[in-house]
């Protein structure tokens, strides 16, 4: 049996075609490293398999099993759970995994593993092209797209993995294999929201929307206007078209440009927009909800590229910084539950700490609730409580927050929640409410594919006996 200390010597030897990486508790750049987006977490594997291709994947994975280790597997190191990482067992690292291929005419992306989305919305944002994602740019493929994937093009072509096409993968026996619509069509439906669960993803192939210049930015009023703001969106965009995306949000303007200076750190409720079109049409679409409610303290609308648009919140929330964050899936918002939007809104803790309500209606109730793994076709929203600052010493109170937020809003939510923004704690049955009908068959496709599980760093789906 391998220690940590002499782990990194087992690997080199017993892997003597890795190309990329290995990183061990003793190497100068270990602290490095480790560390994941959420400085919450503070993981201390024994190695580091940073993989340079999908040959060192397999060598990877082969040694983890073989040796019996935790497995972990961290594409862009943002869950808010640390899944990316694991205490004293392996982590195999797709961060270099960063080839991208765009293929215009049959309006494709090919993307390796280990990109983030700003790389994958530059090199398609070129060809006036884009897929689904989410709305900051520095959030990994692998783990957004595997477990669903909402953003600001939702409403219009639906989750991430409603226009995932194929993947390449290697699997928990080490053999590289692709899923798609005809070849491992049960595969390719359990990845499409199931996550981790069945394979490292080598490279995702997706389908391009044209979406060259959008019409983004956010609306803000003051906070105290929360009830009314809130009461009028939640019929609005129910009933808004589907080009037009806007996630409602708590949150605190922050002190710098492009805000206007009076706004600066108050706390405000909002409506955080993307059109797909023009501006004529944008001002047409967003007109019943301005006219439903008061003056708005900022309308920063503008045409920008789809990428900048992608990229507007990638500062105010760099890596290192402390989260904790609860979600929920949401059918209908009762006034109880604008109540105690307004009420949490007005207590929000820090500057970062945020509510959002994703629209997942529009193009994301298309498939049929059973067609992926996804659970929660039905739902209109997914919502989520970020308790957020860079000082560790606030850890405590952005918690507290969020858990109180929580249990305040959770018997008005759905049940389940978007597996991307639970924690690591949430338990077992969380992650069944959050698959719903849909657990079982995944239960019975992860015992096909992954029978010891191997893969159990993740929103975890027991294999079936
Ligand atoms: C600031 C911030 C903003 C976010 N915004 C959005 C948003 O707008 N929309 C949205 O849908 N989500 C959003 N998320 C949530 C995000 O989808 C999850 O945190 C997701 O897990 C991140 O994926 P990652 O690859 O960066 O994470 P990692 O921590 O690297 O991995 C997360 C999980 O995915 C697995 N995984 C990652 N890559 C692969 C792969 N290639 N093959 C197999 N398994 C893999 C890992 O094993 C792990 O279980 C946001 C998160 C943060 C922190």
């Amino acid at each position: 049996m391998s220690t940590p200390s002499n782990l990194k010597d087992d690997a080199r030897r017993e892997m003597p075609g890795f190309k990329g990486r290995l990183t061990g508790p003793t190497d100068p750049d270990y602290e490095q490293a480790r560390k994941v987006y959420n400085a919450m977490i503070d993981k201390h594997p024994a190695l580091i398999a940073t993989a340079a291709d999908g040959d060192d994947v397999a060598l990877a994975v082969d040694f983890a099993r073989e040796h019996d280790l935790l497995l972990a597997v961290r594409g862009g190191s943002h869950n808010g759970g640390g899944l990316g990482s694991c205490d004293d067992g392996l982590v195999l690292d797709l961060s270099q995994l960063k080839q991208i291929e765009v293929d215009p005419e049959e309006r494709t992306a090919k993307v390796a593993g280990g990109c983030v989305w700003k790389e994958v919305d530059a090199a398609t944002g070129e060809h006036g092209l884009a897929t689904p994602s989410g709305i900051v740019g520095t959030t990994g493929v692998g783990g957004l797209t595997l477990g669903g994937g909402i953003g600001h093009l939702t409403r219009k072509c639906g989750l991430t993995i409603d226009n995932l096409l194929e993947a390449e993968m290697v699997l928990a026996s080490g053999e590289q294999v692709r899923a798609s619509a005809d070849e491992n069509p049960d595969l390719f439906w359990a990845i499409r929201g199931g996550g981790g669960n069945f394979g490292v993803v080598t490279s995702f192939r997706f389908r391009l929307h044209e979406v060259g210049t959008v019409i983004g930015g956010p609306t803000f009023w003051p906070v105290e206007q929360t009830t009314e703001v809130l009461s009028a969106y939640r019929e609005f965009i129910l009933a808004a078209p589907r080009e037009l995306n806007g996630f409602f949000a708590l949150t605190t303007v922050p002190p710098a440009p492009p805000f206007p200076e009076p706004l600066h750190l108050h706390k405000v409720c909002g409506v955080v927009w993307c059109y797909v079109g023009d501006e004529e049409g944008a001002a047409a679409a967003m007109k019943p909800l301005l006219e439903a409610t008061p003056e708005p303290a900022m309308h920063g609308v503008q045409p920008l590229p789809h990428a900048a648009l992608q990229g507007l919140f990638d500062e105010l929330y760099p890596a290192g910084e402390q989260w904790y964050w609860r979600a929920d899936f949401v059918e209908t918002i009762p006034d109880e539950a604008v109540a105690a939007h307004a009420r949490f809104g007005a207590e929000m803790p820090t500057m970062k700490s945020t509510m959002h309500l994703y629209p997942v209606d529009g193009a994301a109730h298309d498939p049929a609730p059973t067609d992926t793994a996804w659970g929660y076709r039905d739902a209109n929203w997914g919502s989520v409580y970020a308790g957020v600052d860079p000082d560790p010493a606030n850890a405590e109170a952005v918690r507290t927050w969020c858990v109180d937020y929580f249990d305040a809003l959770h018997p008005h939510s759905a049940g389940g929640a978007y597996v991307n923004m639970m924690m690591a704690d949430e338990g077992q049955e969380r992650v069944r409410a959050s698959y719903r009908d849909n657990y079982d068959r995944l239960a019975r496709v992860k015992a096909e594919y992954d029978p010891g599980n191997l893969f159990r760093v993740n929103q975890n789906i027991e294999p079936a006996d």
